[in-house]
């Protein structure tokens, strides 16, 4: 399959910027990637020519707007393969998502008592939530281990997941190690084990990789964020079974999410999805993120992945070479290499990688608990997109190799 990253590389003006005197290398797109054209031209044309409140008016701007917006809609559900666009609810972020099911779902559709599992793996944006709930609400938060070698106790989630167990929070794709979860089987036996048991996946790291289709998993649940997909910030998606949705109240209340107001009997709410989508959306950053899967969607996925897992390869080879590097993860791994070099500490190392115009991502990885599994307070980690290239990779590996020259 033909993929012109030279073309690609185009389209994201920020590509062409120097950093430091260096061409920048930017290793950061987990953490947040850059924009194409395509996306940023979108939301100024928005600004500049359709812009006006939407659900609000009955004018033509104004109507022309929340059209656009539904539009976008249907573009995500189509995207992840939902059933409805009434299943797709705008919210900032993957993270509020998750704070918006453990609200809503979590306090009023999960009893005192019963249990929750989230996993070792996860980022703290999937475990504080749960965490808060549990004591707040007197749930027993169960957690998967996970094993050095990157991957899931699945024998551990098989024994552990039971009657009492009303939701399952799991990573689709692991932010530090880039483990891809196997969530068909996962999801396939922890429901046959509990039939009251939802699932929750946190698909931050996984929508830009993959293609993503939320009934082959099976899961009630899916959140990512626009951010990371090449879309703007301040956007996100929470995917959830009508049914469901439908079952649960809202979380924050204002306008845009009631039917009916009335001071003697109190609110009335709307349907799902704008029963969760109180006071006034992000609406050009819908408007970008819609330009955004529009734009992965016409390089096409399947092409995306058969080039990020090329470049993996390559990577992966090449900083296997630099002496008294350490590793973390699977083999088979997804968007991200995490790695320490020697003793040094991640930020120094990133310090000294940026003086060079090289961008990676240092520190805890807002994921404490897998830096406890491996022992380490940080970790390095270089994150691979759709716009790196194997030059790149090579820079990557030759400041680290100078750095091991220079310190040892
Ligand atoms: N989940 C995972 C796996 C992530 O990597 C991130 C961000 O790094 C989040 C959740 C939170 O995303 P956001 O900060 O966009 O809400």
């Amino acid at each position: 399959m033909s993929y012109a990253i030279e073309h690609v590389r185009l389209d994201f003006p920020l590509l062409a910027r120097e950093v430091n005197g260096r061409p920048v290398a930017y290793f950061d797109s987990a953490a947040s990637a850059q924009k194409p054209l395509a996306v940023i031209d979108r939301e100024l044309d928005f600004y500049r020519h359709s812009y006006a409140a939407v659900h609000r008016g009955i004018h033509t701007l104004s109507a022309d707007a929340t059209q656009k917006i539904e539009k976008v809609r249907e573009k995500v559900a189509e995207f992840i393969n939902a059933a409805s666009a009434e299943e797709i609810v705008f919210v900032k972020g993957a993270t509020e998502g998750i704070n918006l099911v453990a609200n809503s779902f979590g306090r009023h559709l999960v009893k005192p008592g019963d249990s929750i599992m989230i996993t070792e793996m996860e980022h703290h944006a999937n475990i504080v939530p749960w965490q808060i709930l549990a004591k707040e609400h007197r749930l027993d938060l169960r957690v998967c281990p996970l094993q050095t070698d990157g991957t899931l106790d699945l024998a551990f989630l098989a024994e552990s997941i039971d009657s009492s167990c009303k939701l399952l929070a799991i990573t689709h794709v692991s932010n530090v190690l880039g483990t891809v979860n196997p969530l068909i089987d996962i999801i396939a036996r922890a429901k046959a084990q509990s039939p009251y048991l939802r699932v929750l996946v946190d698909g931050a790291q996984a929508v830009m990789h993959n293609q993503v289709d939320v009934q082959a998993l099976n899961c009630d649940f899916y959140v990512f964020s626009g951010h990371k997909l090449y879309g703007p910030s301040g956007i996100g998606i929470l995917y959830g079974r009508l049914p469901l949705l439908e079952q649960m109240p809202p979380w924050e209340a204002g306008g845009g999410m009631i039917k009916q107001v009335s001071l003697s009997t109190g609110p009335t709410f709307a349907d799902p999805p704008w029963r969760f989508e109180a006071g006034s959306p992000n609406t050009a950053a819908i408007i970008g993120l819609g330009a955004a899967i529009e734009y992965v969607s016409a390089l096409s996925l399947e092409a995306i992945k058969h080039y990020e897992q090329s470049l993996m390869h390559y990577a992966v080879e090449a900083l296997l070479q630099v002496p008294t590097i350490k590793i973390y993860g699977p083999v088979a791994r997804v968007g991200v290499i995490a790695f320490n070099l020697g003793d040094h500490h991640a930020y120094d190392v990133g310090s000294f990688l940026d003086q060079y115009g090289i961008a990676i991502r240092t520190g805890h990885q807002c994921a404490m608990p897998v830096m406890a599994v491996y022992q380490v307070a940080s970790m390095c980690r270089a994150s691979l997109a759709l716009y790196n290239t194997q030059e790149e990779v090579a820079r990557l590996v030759a400041g680290l190799q100078r750095i091991h020259q220079l310190l040892g």
